[in-house]
């Protein structure tokens, strides 16, 4: 869509009126024929706590029984963590092929803990758009399969108070990824009256919490400009399902009996459920997938081209120009290396001072261990002095108590023997 400013930029061209027939006035029916031979897509995604009526709605909207085989009840499902699930059917009407995907992520919001339960969402939505820009590269793109998320029924429980801390924290982290449509589940437990005040009650807190929920598009033709507003008055849409059809005066109608009446589903006095099935099939299937496409895809893609993170960070991979990195990455490489080589110095000098202190150490040991030793020695030296003197004294004693001398007393021994 051109914006007005962007819009007066096209140069003024004169209208032409043709004297005959040439045939152009068939292109709309050109483009109309090819487009009902590809058929159409559309992936919807359903998140919300479970029990709050996001299958029964499917089944309802899509008058199919989506769910039947593959798609347990809630009382089957037993895993607490968040799952990815999606349901593919074909749907037709008057010759009109519609693919629907649908997605829910049963388990979300369930644990006691729930921080992060949105990271499989958030992960689920941009694979799909990372899928796409590979597609989108490749050299043969003619086989381009579109399974973005282009709409994400986001479940409110009719607590009657406002939105819960979760609801804000999926919303605020998602409004930027995919078109938020918010729902008021079961609505028909609610009266109209309280049901009008929390509509009005939650329209405030996403406005207060800076959410961007889905915002019908501006046009200029009166009729749409009405329908839009009709559609618009009735946001958050206020839903009930049912998968049961009760029969009243001959007319077979989808609903809940209740043993004071029944809540209509299809009918607009009891809840807002024709009006999103309208808008979503109706009226803005197609606007849901060109704002996917150019505002939520193209902010993904300018993220990720930019070489930022999805969450807006930079990642390693940058998209600069090859020489400029090349120049970087040497830079960097030759300051690593000097940072090295001064380390490795650092070290060697740190050692060889390690190695000097040893050695003093060592020396300074020996020298002491030298000087023990000694006079250890000089120790025994002078008790050995003692010893002798001592002796000497004993035998000058012995000598002259026996009036010989001990050399003479080891001669006559030697004499004595030899004879
Ligand atoms: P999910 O876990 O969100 O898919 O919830 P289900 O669709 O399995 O529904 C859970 C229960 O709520 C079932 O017993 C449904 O019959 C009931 N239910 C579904 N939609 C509505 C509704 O609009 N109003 C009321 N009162 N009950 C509903």
């Amino acid at each position: 869509r051109y914006n007005k400013a962007e819009r007066d930029k096209v140069p003024e061209r004169r209208t032409k009126e043709l004297d005959g027939y040439v045939g152009f006035a068939n292109l709309p029916n050109q483009v109309f024929r090819k487009a009902v031979k590809k058929g159409f897509d559309f992936t919807l995604m359903v998140v919300g706590e479970s029990g709050l009526g996001k299958s029964t709605l499917m089944n309802s909207m899509f008058l199919a029984d989506i769910y039947s085989t593959e798609y347990p009840g809630p009382s089957h499902r037993i895993k607490k963590t968040v799952q990815v699930e999606t349901t593919k059917v074909l749907l037709k009407e008057n010759g009109v092929n519609l693919t629907l995907t649908v997605v829910d992520t049963p388990g979300f919001g369930d644990a006691v803990d729930n921080s992060n339960c949105w990271q499989p969402v958030i992960d689920y939505i941009e694979n799909k758009y990372e899928e796409y820009l590979n597609a989108e590269s490749r050299v043969n793109r003619r086989t381009l399969v579109d399974n973005r998320v282009h709409c994400c029924l986001y479940f409110i429980a009719p607590s009657g108070h406002g939105l819960k801390p979760l609801d804000v924290e999926f919303m605020q982290r998602l409004h930027d990824k995919v078109n938020i449509i918010p729902v008021v589940a079961k609505s028909d437990t609610m009266t109209p009256d309280e049901c009008s005040h929390f509509k009005k009650q939650i329209l405030n807190e996403i406005s207060q919490h800076k959410i961007k929920i889905y915002e019908f598009p501006d046009t200029e033709d009166e009729e749409e400009t009405k329908l839009h507003k009709v559609l618009r008055d009735r946001v958050p849409f206020a839903v009930v399902g049912s998968n049961t059809v009760i029969e009243i005066d001959g007319k077979k109608i989808r609903g809940r009996k209740y043993p004071w009446g029944i809540a209509e589903v299809e009918n607009l006095e009891h809840c807002d459920f024709i009006a999103l099935r309208n808008m979503l099939i109706r009226t803005h299937l197609q606007d849901l997938k060109d704002v996917t496409n150019n505002v939520h895809y193209e902010n993904y893609r300018c993220r990720k081209l930019a070489g930022l993170g999805t969450d807006g960070k930079p990642t390693r991979i940058s998209n600069k120009n090859p020489l400029a990195q090349m120049e970087e990455e040497k830079r960097d490489h030759e300051a690593k290396m000097k940072k090295m080589e001064s380390e490795m110095e650092q070290v060697f000098e740190m050692k060889v001072r390690e190695k000097k202190q040893k050695l003093k150490d060592s020396e300074a040991d020996l020298q002491r261990r030298h000087e023990q030793m000694k006079k250890a020695l000089e120790q025994q030296v002078k008790e050995l002095e003692d010893k002798r003197r001592a002796y000497e004294k004993e035998k000058q004693v012995w000598e002259q108590a026996n009036n010989v001398t001990l050399e003479e007393l080891r001669r006559r021994s030697l004499e004595a023997n030899s004879k």
